[in-house]
């Protein structure tokens, strides 16, 4: 993601968000994409039987204690209490009885193609970093965010290295590196003006960090593009730049039109795709909920209007809170130290929480370092989330977002044995999950520090 103060002169940006998803087969929709994942077809007959002494299955509001988790294969054939769930004979035994087992973890707001925004960091990496290099990049943060915990993630789009997240997703499907399981944006789309690199002069032609379109027919044109290349999800920015008024109002300003974001979502719902909106508020944001996108990512402006048909239309927030925390000083010399897009976002967070709205865990990890995303939960909790409704958010409720309640999501029979473990209790202390001791992604251990 990368968000551009609005000011006199064009300044150094924020932070930019992008994602996208990409299907080996077909494209991942709304009806339930495909996963082609290499672990499907390896060690059918391998059984672990993992013993939890505390067991978070994605859907409930408590733990359940002394729990028997039967795997095969890459699948997930049992579940119950350790005194009726027998070990199948032959079974490998993980003792995790000092430990509390949740589904694996889901990051609905990721950035693999960026590692840091600091200090013309972004500018530098569209300008002086191929896209080979940074698709290695890519691959070292694939495995720093799956080694964290997170098992599946929406990449929200490569910020400017094309469809470089396409091959990443199906290498990650194919075994041939570690990573979470993926959807991808590739390019996300936006306006002339609406996007960095911003800044140069006229005369010098530099790359952008997401495909422009300036009409409806443009727009329509970029979605079947970036699905024929393997977009599993369209990512757009309804809003860009932003300011502060003298009082510390935030104004947000708009990029693509209604006309053009209806063409967008139109276009990707006929193809069975989502379509993910940056916004912070205003016009933008209203835009998106009226053309009817599938989720609103960042979202630190919400009205109570917008907020109310949000919860009519069904529509997800993802909200990045802890992204926001970490840049609170050019915000606070803009409005003479009034307020932040961090505490602007919190109050937006907090009303969202108490309509109901379904609330997707997501980050904005890559402007930050990945595999720190953990902390998210740590602000969610803080701004009035229960930890088990935080939880949830980024297992049951982030899968469906992502159409993939049927295979991920929650600890239940059939569905991949993604887990995690943490050594204490998470409904009691919520940063346990910023020390994952115990990863497994599809019956393969990643790390396992609980021995
Ligand atoms: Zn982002």
């Amino acid at each position: 993601m990368k968000h551009s103060r609005w000011i006199p002169r064009v300044l150094p940006l924020l932070i930019v968000c992008l994602s996208r998803p990409g299907a080996v087969n077909f494209a991942a929709g709304q009806f339930g994409p495909t996963v082609d994942d290499a672990s499907s077809q390896a060690d059918a007959s391998r059984v672990i039987a993992l013993r939890a002494g505390r067991l978070f299955d994605g859907k409930s509001d408590r733990l359940l204690e002394d729990q028997m988790v039967v795997i095969r294969g890459d699948r997930i054939a049992e579940v119950g209490p350790a005194a009726r769930v027998s070990i199948p004979a032959g079974a490998e035994v993980i003792d995790l009885r000092r430990a509390t087992v949740l589904p694996g973890l889901i990051d609905t707001h990721t950035h693999l193609f960026l590692t840091g925004e600091s200090a013309g960091r972004y500018d530098e990496q569209l300008l002086k970093e191929s896209w080979q290099y940074r698709t290695i990049e890519a691959v070292v943060n694939a495995r720093k965010d799956l080694e964290a915990g997170f098992t599946t993630m929406r990449d929200l789009e490569t910020e400017g290295a094309m469809y470089s997240d396409v091959d990443v997703r199906n290498a990650i499907n194919r075994g041939l590196i570690p990573g979470p399981r993926l959807q991808v944006v590739t390019r996300a789309i936006s306006t002339t003006g609406g996007y960095p690199l911003e800044g140069y002069s006229p005369e010098v032609p530099v790359p952008s960090g997401a495909q422009i379109v300036d009409s409806p027919e443009e727009a329509r044109k970029a979605v079947r593009e970036q699905i024929k290349y393997g977009a599993d999800l369209i990512k757009i920015y309804s809003t860009h730049r932003f300011r502060f008024t003298p009082e510390g109002k935030l104004v947000s300003i708009p990029t693509l039109t209604l006309d053009e974001i209806r063409a967008i979502v139109d276009e990707a719902h006929r193809e069975e795709v989502k379509v993910a909106c940056h916004a912070y508020g205003g016009e933008g944001l209203r835009n998106c909920i009226e053309a009817g996108v599938d989720s609103i990512e960042h979202g630190i402006d919400l009205d109570d209007a917008s907020i109310q048909r949000m919860v009519e239309k069904g529509i997800y927030f993802v909200p990045t809170l802890y992204a926001y925390e970490n840049e609170p000083e050019e915000d606070l010399r803009a409005t003479g130290g009034k307020t932040t897009r961090a505490r602007i976002h919190e109050n937006s967070f907090r009303r969202a929480l108490a309509s109901g709205v379904k609330i997707a865990f997501g980050t904005d990890a890559g402007p930050f370092p990945h595999g720190t995303q953990a902390k998210e939960f740590e602000y969610m909790v803080r701004f009035g989330m229960t930890p088990a409704r935080a939880l949830r958010s980024a297992t049951s409720l982030a899968a469906e977002l992502m159409s993939w309640q049927d295979r991920i999501g929650s600890l239940e029979k059939g569905k991949f044995a993604d887990l995690v473990a943490v050594a204490g209790d998470p409904l009691a202390d919520i940063t346990e999950l910023e020390r994952v001791k115990f990863v497994m992604k599809g019956g393969r251990i990643v790390r396992n520090d609980m021995k």
